[in-house]
């Protein structure tokens, strides 16, 4: 079995970590905060002390970190995984980023014979716990086939969808959709709440008809019960809709409806709200509506 390096043991990653070893790969893992480490650890991984470490010990080496400055600090920094690299290695990001930062990083690690693939999922914390993430691939398609059974460790929908950076504007592409449907969903909410229906009745009766999402199922119940805790963060769920008005803005395409969004969470932009679960876009909804969209008590 190849050896497995694993960068970034956030809620996403230390699930996705886990897994692979779960499946029996060998696995090297490091994280920037130390104490996040102790659950590999005790699954049998052994812990680097930096993403260069970690590169030394593996054949492919997987990062899942925040935005596109801590991708390139982990993989192509002054002690990232550029460091201690050989030729015949793959690296395989797994965050959510520019597709440009991708091709750039992709481009020093093949100036070391280093291929890379951009790997970006989707399925939320939840997907990650239960290994049914799905994961967007782009690269070379030897390097992917080669790749395929690290993923089919994490994931469960795992498409090569084309060349490098493909699987971060495939990915660009999800988050529209899931942005606009949380904010349709949080109008529903919003709505019912004004007109004094029962939320949970409200949600158990669309549930099952044309109104249902991932979103729906997941998320809005969340809301309902007053659950704010992350599974996604606000502080990534703003640097996506980022991402995605800058990429709109350079193929000149209008989104109005994702630059809406993006709107409403600059009402979230503090630095109090960061690292709370994304599905507090309902907040702005509530603030404009003068209600609130809970569980009828
Ligand atoms: P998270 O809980 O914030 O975890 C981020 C991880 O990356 C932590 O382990 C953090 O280390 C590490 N990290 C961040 N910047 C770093 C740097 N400069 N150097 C070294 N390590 C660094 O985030 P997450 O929810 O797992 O998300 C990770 C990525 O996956 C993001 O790009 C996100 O957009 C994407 N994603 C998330 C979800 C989701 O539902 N959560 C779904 C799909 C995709 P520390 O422990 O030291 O902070």
């Amino acid at each position: 079995m190849e050896k497995v390096g694993f960068i970034g043991l956030g809620i996403m990653g230390k699930p996705m970590a886990l897994n692979l070893r779960q499946a029996g790969f060998p696995l090297t893992v490091y994280n920037r905060t130390p104490g996040k480490t102790k659950e590999l650890e005790a699954a049998g991984a052994q812990v680097a002390s930096s993403p260069a470490e970690v590169a030394a010990a593996s054949d492919i080496i997987i990062t899942i970190v925040g935005d596109a400055p801590d991708v390139k600090e982990v993989i192509i920094g002054s002690q990232g995984v550029i460091q201690g690299c050989r030729p015949g290695q793959v690296v395989i990001d797994m965050s959510t980023i520019p597709p440009h930062t991708v091709r750039e990083v992709a481009a020093a690690l093949a100036a070391k014979k280093v291929d890379m693939l951009d790997a970006p999922v989707s399925g939320g914390e939840g997907g990650a716990i239960a290994g049914t993430l799905s994961i967007m691939v782009g690269g070379k398609a030897p390097v992917f086939e080669r790749c395929l059974p690290v993923f089919r460790a994490m994931g469960k929908n795992i498409v090569h969808v084309g060349d490098i950076g493909a699987g971060q504007g495939t990915k660009l592409c999800n988050q529209v959709i899931c942005a606009l449907t949380l904010l349709a969903a949080c109008e529903g909410l919003i709505l019912a709440a004004k007109a004094g229906l029962d939320p949970e009745k409200v949600l158990e009766a669309i549930g099952g008809g044309a109104a249902q999402s991932w979103t729906l199922s997941n998320q809005a119940p969340k809301i309902i019960n007053g659950d704010f805790s992350p599974g996604f963060m606000v502080k990534h769920q703003r640097k996506d809709l980022r991402a995605v008005l800058e990429t709109a803005a350079q193929l000149g395409v209008s989104l109005p409806g994702t630059g809406l969004v993006y709107q409403l969470y600059n009402t979230l932009a503090d630095e109090q709200y960061q690292e709370i679960g994304n599905q507090s876009l309902i907040w702005a909804l509530e603030r404009l509506a003068g209600v609130e969209a809970r569980r009828v008590k």
